[in-house]
């Protein structure tokens, strides 16, 4: 069985979107099940069916992980990450961007100074 969407939980745990994941891991589904319908045997759909779960990784999964760091350093310190998207021209205009379609949190991750200030704010302790 291939699953895709929300039965897959691709969702993006910052903004709870979840129709683009939907939509990208459902075409990606379907090219698969296209391949699992015509496999000569069980090791050709085994094979195309590991290609499904590979590609959903490599597609969405980078995204996920991107959106899951950001979530728990929001959940962890929610005025730190206020004061930076308020305070940081740079920060506001990264979320800008990604309002705007422009980047995706996985793209704004990219940058050392986010993922350096990520690293760091997941060791501060919560709020208590
Ligand atoms: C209130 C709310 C607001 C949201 N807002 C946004 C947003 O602004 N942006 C965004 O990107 N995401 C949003 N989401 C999330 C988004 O709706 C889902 O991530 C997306 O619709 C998932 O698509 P899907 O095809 O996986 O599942 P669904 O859209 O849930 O589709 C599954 C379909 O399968 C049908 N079904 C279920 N069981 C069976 C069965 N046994 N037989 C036949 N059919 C069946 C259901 O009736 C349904 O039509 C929101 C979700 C909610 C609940």
């Amino acid at each position: 069985m291939l699953v895709a969407g929300d039965a897959a939980a691709l969702v993006d745990h910052w903004s709870r979107e979840g129709i683009s994941y939907a939509l990208r891991s459902g075409a990606l589904a379907g090219q698969a099940a296209a391949h699992l319908v015509t496999a000569a045997d069980e090791t050709e759909a085994d094979c195309a069916a590991g290609h499904y779960a590979r590609q959903v990784e490599e597609v969405l999964g980078v995204e996920m992980r991107a959106s899951g760091a950001l979530m728990g350093v929001f959940s962890r310190n929610p005025s730190l990450v206020h004061c930076a998207l308020t305070r940081l021209p740079p920060a506001w205009r990264r979320l800008d961007a990604y309002i705007a379609g422009r980047t995706s949190v996985a793209g704004i991750m990219t940058a050392p100074l986010v993922r350096g200030v990520t690293a760091l704010a997941t060791r501060l302790p919560g709020p208590r």
